[in-house]
């Protein structure tokens, strides 16, 4: 069993490498070649924490495994510790045995903008140029750093609920020679690509801020009774996501679809626009909506191939087991 600790994922694992690995799966995903298992969830009584498992098998990728951990929301002010804590555990598919232990924490954070990257790939207009951002905490940066790789964008712009965290988008912008603007929500008008990414239990992003043709990625919202954006910007979108029962049950879609406005049939999957099966956005006028509520296979995607890397580079630790 190969051990690959959290301290060697930053040397390891390139945003580039976590694009390919979510890309791949969501594509395994759409054609039923990868599912998720159930999530499992829990407030354990315990430092007020969150705790569950996230699962799946990749029959295509050969990967079998979960992550388990959550958050933790007293580890930084107690420890010094982040209070996202997470470890993904692989098994071998043909026997069941354990294959590998691998730090979760910053796998979690290159996964996640991955999975938004991928959405603007595939979704957002070819000429986009502003990028607007919703959020300004710990994802948000890298959400954004690896959203700027994939349009020629020329602009980026912000707005947080808490504008003191703003700077935290500035500098990567400002890292990839870009200008920086802070914007009320009316502002985020003027982009054609917006992220989401607060921890917010109301709508911030209203349809009426939203232009024509831009495409949105919604990601903060990871459980049940979060929401970023307004249900009428769900209905008006064309909406796609990681895995629609994620969807429907706790990401962003679950207000739009409880009310009744948006039906879980209009909900597709990324992986049938990145396999050609969807045609994915239809006009320059539409939105489109990417709803990204995280899914196990991402993590097992992106552990398998940190794995590969660290035996490679000589840094995975072998154990007997
Ligand atoms: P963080 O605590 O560092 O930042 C939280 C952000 O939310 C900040 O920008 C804060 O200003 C904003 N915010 C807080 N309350 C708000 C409110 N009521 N209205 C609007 N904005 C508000 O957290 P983070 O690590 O950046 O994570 C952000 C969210 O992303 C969390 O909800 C987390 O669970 C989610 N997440 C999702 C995935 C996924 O795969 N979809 C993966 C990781 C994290």
């Amino acid at each position: 069993m190969w051990i690959v600790p959290e301290r060697e994922i930053a040397g390891l694992m390139t945003r580039e490498a976590a694009f390919g690995a979510v890309e791949k799966v969501f594509s395994s995903m759409a054609s039923g070649d990868a599912h998720n298992f159930p999530v499992i969830r829990e407030a354990i009584g315990h430092e007020e924490a969150l705790y569950g498992f996230k699962g799946g098998f990749d029959r295509a990728g050969a990967a079998l495994g979960l992550k388990a951990g959550g958050y933790w929301p007293h580890n930084l002010e107690k420890r010094g510790l982040i209070n996202h804590q997470s470890t993904v555990f692989l098994f071998d598919p043909d026997t069941g045995k354990a294959s590998a232990m691998v730090g979760g924490n910053l796998l979690t954070a290159l996964r996640t903008a991955a999975a938004s990257s991928v959405s603007i790939k595939h979704l957002a207009r070819s000429d986009a140029k502003v990028i607007g951002m919703v959020g300004a905490g710990h994802q948000a940066t890298f959400q954004l750093r690896a959203a700027l790789e994939q349009r020629n964008f020329d602009k980026v712009i912000g707005w947080n609920l808490h504008p003191e965290m703003l700077p935290n988008l500035e500098k990567v912008a400002t890292q990839a020679g870009l200008p920086f603007e802070a914007v009320e929500l009316d502002g985020l008008h003027e982009a054609d690509v917006i992220i989401t990414i607060t921890s917010s239990f109301e709508a911030s992003l209203m349809s009426h801020h939203v232009s024509d043709g831009t495409h949105i990625a919604c990601m903060g919202t990871d459980t049940v009774g979060k929401q970023e954006v307004e249900p009428a910007l769900i209905e008006r979108a064309s909406v796609f996501t990681d895995e629609v029962a994620q969807a429907i049950s706790l990401g962003e879609s679950q207000h739009a679809v409880c009310a009744g406005t948006k039906a879980e049939s209009d909900i597709n999957e990324i992986g049938a626009v990145i396999n050609g099966t969807h045609r994915g956005r239809k006009s320059d006028d539409e939105v489109t909506l990417f709803d990204g509520t995280g899914v196990g296979l991402q993590d097992l995607a992106v552990a398998a191939s940190v794995v590969d890397l660290a035996i490679a580079k000589g840094v995975a630790i072998e154990v007997d087991f």
